[in-house]
């Protein structure tokens, strides 16, 4: 793999101000990932420390890979869960699906590993990273006014931060979106919530559920509008556990405390393993899920505002990609930019970020409702017919169009085996246009 202490940096003379507006994975990534690439970075932020929700996040290759590449610390890899198994449960606790060599494989195929980490361990682990690399944040600022004939970002206690770039990564509920399509914008409910729950082992006291943490394994369980996914957490000490249920929170509330009661009646006739994991919980919070229509753009007619992550095209959790994909989103962009000679140069590459990252982006939005579908079938003929394939394949190598995108031949060999760095590498050869200016120069000075 290519390091990125090997990769260009650019000319002075191309050096830009990248203002990024939010400070959650995308963000950051995409300022790690300028910063390599020689840019001046700053992340403005409207919470007045970093603290990522307490909760688990998987990452997938696509992602591992590029963790890998930012030169993460060993204590990344070291508090992570790197899961052997992957089972899908029909919803009473018989198995649908199993891939009992997940790690083996997904290191074997994709050639980057499948962790679970706690949100916060990456988190702190990318910014420390950014702040390395010399990014400045300033924590504490909420932007809510954009001037795109200044390329200026003003914040509510009246701070101006100018830059030849606004980059908005401010998530689902972006201000920078309303700024740019000039009205309310607000996200739509997907009609699903998410109770997040996290358990460490010594809350624990039966020693199959202790067992079960400590050997990383990822669960699913599906049910009629419903499903379960369980992982363990930092070398399993801890168990992530989140519920995807149907929304009954009011229009208006994204996050709002949950009843224990509630939430455990809405799994009675569940697998008893969950619902044992259930019985150690002691208070939990409900997360509305919401999505966007898509986005006409991604980057504005003045070429000094680009869109990442949640921000452009928020998904349901329901393949663990919104996370991934803002990282991809963030490691594209910093790549092409560092491929710059000429600030001449921008409109063209900001272009080319959205040819390439638009259609990817959506394309997995679209599949985590398909994912739904298929998890979430009430009891019938179409949830047998899809027992049934998933029956069919139980204990041999899978064919074909499956109905769990996590282990699917035809789906996860496009989700996991994305590669951002050669993706940028392919389209800085196959788009000579956009770098032609850079190329003159190169041969001019060759000859000086
Ligand atoms: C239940 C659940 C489980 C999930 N599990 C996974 C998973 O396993 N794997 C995965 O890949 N993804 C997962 N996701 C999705 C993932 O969390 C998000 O897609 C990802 O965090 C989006 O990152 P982001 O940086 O784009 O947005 P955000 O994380 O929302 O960050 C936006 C940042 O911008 C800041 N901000 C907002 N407005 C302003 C403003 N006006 N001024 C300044 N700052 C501002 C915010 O404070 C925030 O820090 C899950 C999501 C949910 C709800």
């Amino acid at each position: 793999m290519v390091s990125p202490e090997n990769s260009s940096s650019v000319p002075e003379e191309a050096r830009l101000r990248v203002v990024i507006v939010g400070a959650g994975l995308s963000g950051i990534a995409m300022a790690i990932s300028a910063a390599l690439s020689g840019h001046s970075v700053e992340v403005i932020e409207q919470a007045k420390e970093l603290a990522e929700v307490g909760a688990g996040l998987q990452i997938t290759p696509n992602a591992s890979r590029l963790l890998q590449y930012w030169k993460l610390p060993a204590s990344l890899w070291d508090a992570a869960a790197e899961p052997t198994k992957v089972t899908v449960h029909r919803y009473s606790g018989p198995v649908l699906a199993h891939d009992g060599a997940f790690d083996k494989s997904i290191r074997a195929k994709y050639n980057a590993p499948f962790v679970d980490l706690h949100r916060v361990d990456l988190q702190q682990a990318l910014y420390a990273r950014a702040q390395d690399l010399g990014v400045i944040f300033h924590l504490g600022e909420r932007i809510e006014r954009i001037d795109f004939d200044n390329t200026v970002v003003q914040s509510v206690a009246g701070k101006q931060f100018t830059g030849d770039l606004i980059v908005a990564a401010d998530g689902l509920w972006s201000q920078c979106r309303e700024a740019y399509v000039g009205k309310k914008d607000e996200p739509l409910p997907t009609g699903d919530l998410a109770y997040r729950i996290v358990l460490t082992v010594d809350q624990i006291s039966d020693p199959d559920l202790k067992a079960w943490v400590q050997h990383p394994e990822v669960h699913f369980w599906i049910g009629p509008g419903a499903h379960a996914v369980g992982y363990s957490l930092r070398r399993g000490q801890m168990y992530n556990i989140v519920l995807l249920v149907p929304d009954n929170l009011p229009p208006g509330v994204s996050r709002q405390s949950g009843s224990v009661q509630e939430m455990k009646e809405l799994f009675v006739g569940w697998d008893p393993i969950l619902n044992k994991f259930l019985d150690y919980v002691t208070n939990v919070d409900k997360w509305k899920l919401m999505h966007h229509g898509e986005m006409k753009k991604w980057v504005n007619n003045e070429s000094n505002l680009v869109f990442i992550g949640d921000s452009c095209h928020p998904m349901l959790p329901y393949l663990a990609q919104g996370a991934n994909s803002s990282l991809e989103d963030g490691a594209v962009l910093g790549l092409l930019l560092g491929h710059m000679t000429d600030k001449a140069q921008l409109p063209g590459i900001l272009r080319l970020y959205e040819g390439l990252r638009k259609s990817r982006g959506e394309a997995i939005v679209r599949e985590t409702f398909k994912q739904r579908h298929d998890f979430h079938m009430e009891d019938g003929e179409e949830q047998q017919k899809r027992d049934e394939i998933f029956k069919s394949q139980l204990g041999k190598e899978l064919k074909g169009a499956f109905p769990s995108r996590w282990t699917c031949p035809e789906v996860q060999p496009w989700l996991y085996g994305y590669d951002a760095i050669k993706e940028v590498e392919n389209a800085v050869v196959k788009n000579p246009g956009i770098f032609a200016q850079q190329k003159s120069r190169r041969s001019l000075c060759q000859f000086l």
